[in-house]
């Protein structure tokens, strides 16, 4: 028996339409599973679900859906068991910023990230969670930061969300563990992605810096992420829950 094997289990993941999303999606496939990208831009989804599809024939469908609009939500979780008859992973991967300094935002913008990146994560967990329980073995796999551990002074409502996030998670372990649903979190270090090099962009020095601070002595890769991804999906995770786990090539424990 392989413990890594994701033949028959059917995924879900929010932003898996490029980035770290579209890693893990790849990383699931790769490993058995079929897989729901779920996001907002079209253009993407079709060429995450085409690039998938080239790893195994059928391995992917695409959905339109904004994770902060519960009845797309809902209607994602509806879909999912139309085309594939059942959900064993939920990985909540969406997430966006706002760089600003903590006195700058308006609460328009604080409420829009704290929404797209905890609040979502509630109510897709809370969508799943029928289908995750009538399987019998659920697994969640929630995305959360380097800012769940660290404060950020251009990033609070990240930080605060990306905190909230491994606390959600370990609520969720607790309360879901009777119906055999295990949820964890995975805490990215610096991986290339749309949403790193706008970072990039604002922050000329940014990429030295992570460099510096990261004992790998490199950024990561979205395909960095797939192999703890693929453990927490996986019946090789089914006794962890309600964990955290840095995949930051060393950033979260170097003295700075
Ligand atoms: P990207 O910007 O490439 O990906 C973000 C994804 O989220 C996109 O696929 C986007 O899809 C989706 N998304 C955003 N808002 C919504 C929404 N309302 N509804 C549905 N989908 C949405 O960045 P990353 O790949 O870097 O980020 C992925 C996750 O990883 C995020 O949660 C981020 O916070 C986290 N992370 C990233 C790190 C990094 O260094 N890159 C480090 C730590 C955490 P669409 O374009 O279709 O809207």
């Amino acid at each position: 028996m392989n413990p890594f094997d994701l033949r028959e289990k059917v995924a879900i993941v929010t932003g898996g339409n490029g980035g770290i999303g579209l890693g893990i999606a790849r990383g699931l496939a790769e490993a058995g599973a079929s897989v729901v990208v779920a996001g907002r831009n079209r253009e993407k989804t079709d060429a995450a679900v085409r690039g998938l599809n080239e790893v195994r024939s059928d391995a992917a469908i695409g959905l339109d859906v904004d994770v902060t609009d519960e009845a797309q939500v809902a209607e994602m979780v509806v879909r999912t068991r139309e085309r594939f008859g059942r959900l064993d992973i939920l990985v909540n991967n969406a997430g966006i910023g706002i760089r600003k300094r903590p006195e700058e935002y308006s609460l328009e913008e604080y409420r829009k990230v704290v929404d797209t990146n905890l609040t979502a994560v509630f109510v897709c967990c809370q969508a799943a969670y029928p289908e995750l329980k009538r399987t019998g073995a659920g697994k969640i796999v929630n995305i959360g930061s380097m800012a769940s551990l660290f404060g950020h002074t251009f990033a609070l409502p990240y930080a605060a969300s990306k905190g909230g996030v491994v606390q959600l998670t370990k609520s969720l372990a607790i309360a879901w563990a009777p119906d055999n649903i295990q949820a964890n979190c995975i805490l990215p270090g610096w991986i290339e992605s749309d949403m790193t090099r706008a970072a990039r962009s604002y922050i000329p020095d940014l990429f030295d810096r992570v460099l510096a601070r990261t004992p790998a002595g490199r950024w990561g890769e979205p395909a960095d992420l797939a192999g703890t991804a693929v453990f927490l999906a996986s019946p090789a995770s089914d006794f962890v829950t309600g964990v955290s786990i840095p995949v930051d090539g060393g950033y979260a424990v170097q003295m700075p």
